[in-house]
């Protein structure tokens, strides 16, 4: 039997894991990352057919390949969602960051439950779809005069 003081503990230990923030540097912001976060939004709220809580979570953008992050199984972590922050290895690209992925586990945790393990539908079903949608978005950003 595990004491209550231990199961506290023991409790404590485990959503500290969870929430871990990756170690790695800051890199500077793309300029148009925050209005990219909100198409992402938005394009999750029409796949979930609700209105999505605004603003979208914050997001940090991080030097490195590989995000620091204890995640057993895996061998380079480009994105992180942990404690309602998404964190995103820097690429050239926005569209060709996890942003849509750790998105999703922002989405499904309002209802409840992240999916750190990916078993809901809308992996397979809609993530295809948004990630089509923020590259065709980030490459009209680029051909529009500024
Ligand atoms: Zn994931």
């Amino acid at each position: 039997m595990i004491r209550p003081m231990t199961r506290t503990a023991l409790i404590a230990i485990a959503l500290a894991a969870c929430d871990a923030v990756p170690g790695n540097p800051r890199a500077p912001r793309p300029a148009h990352l925050d209005d990219a976060a909100e198409v992402a939004r938005d394009l999750w709220s029409d796949e979930f057919g609700v209105d999505l809580p605004a603003p979208p979570p914050p997001i940090e953008w991080l030097a490195g390949d590989c995000l620091d992050v204890d995640a057993p199984g895996y061998a380079c972590v480009r994105g992180w969602y942990a404690g309602g922050a998404i964190y995103l290895a820097a690429r050239p690209a926005i569209a060709d960051t996890l942003l849509a992925h750790e998105m999703l586990h922002w989405v499904l945790d309002q209802y409840g439950d992240s999916d750190g393990t990916h078993e809901a539908p809308a992996w397979r079903t809609a993530l295809p779809d948004v990630e089509a949608a923020i590259l065709a978005w980030e490459l009209l950003q680029s051909e529009t005069p500024r």
